[in-house]
């Protein structure tokens, strides 16, 4: 069993990037959901726990917390970005493990290739949940809430779908997911 621990980015009296009448507290909520929902509908032997699934505030260290006592085998937060932009980008820690690094290619590049947006990069930081988490950790950023065409993007259903499917993507092939068994139709 793979045990993925989705964390949607935000939450409660923390709305994250605002602009273009979205909250990205809301996005990151509903493409986790979307994740999560796949990945149970679509493959066997994966498990998922999320950080939160409704509108509240987790502190930063409550995230890395929760995945690190569960002993979840991969950390993925859930962001969409702000202040002058456009695309796709996904982060590791800065000590940039191997392993990490190689998950990161994996996801990252089935992600892009959901989307037909700019590949900003696989880079690293010091970010705290990346940090914290005693487990490989990636950090997506979907998209900028503030730039008009982005946002347009984000406003469609079927763009959060696409999104997920993704990240689901990436994930099946890091963690040799296993699809359910498809039976076939009855004859007619
Ligand atoms: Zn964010």
């Amino acid at each position: 069993m793979a045990k993925i621990f989705i964390d949607p980015g935000h939450g409660g009296s923390d709305p994250g990037a605002v602009a273009n009448g979205l909250q990205e507290k809301n996005l990151t909520l509903a493409i986790a959901r979307h994740i999560r929902e796949i990945l149970l509908n679509e493959y066997q032997n994966v498990e998922v726990r999320m950080s939160r699934d409704r509108d509240v505030s987790v502190s930063l260290n409550e995230r890395a917390n929760m995945a690190n006592r569960w002993g979840a085998d991969f950390f993925l937060s859930i962001h969409n970005n702000a202040g002058g932009g456009t695309g796709f980008e996904s982060f590791i820690h800065s000590s940039r493990p191997m392993r990490t690094r190689q998950l990161q290619q994996t996801i990252h590049r089935a992600i892009v290739q959901q989307l037909n947006v700019r590949d900003r990069g696989q880079k690293s930081a010091n970010f705290a949940v990346l940090r914290l988490s005693r487990m490989p950790a990636l950090l997506t950023e979907n998209l900028f809430v503030d730039n008009a065409n982005d946002a347009a993007l984000l406003r469609r259903a079927s763009v959060l779908q696409l999104i997920a499917r993704g990240h689901v993507n990436g994930l099946a092939s890091a963690f040799n997911l296993r699809r359910n068994q498809v039976y076939p139709p009855p004859p007619s």
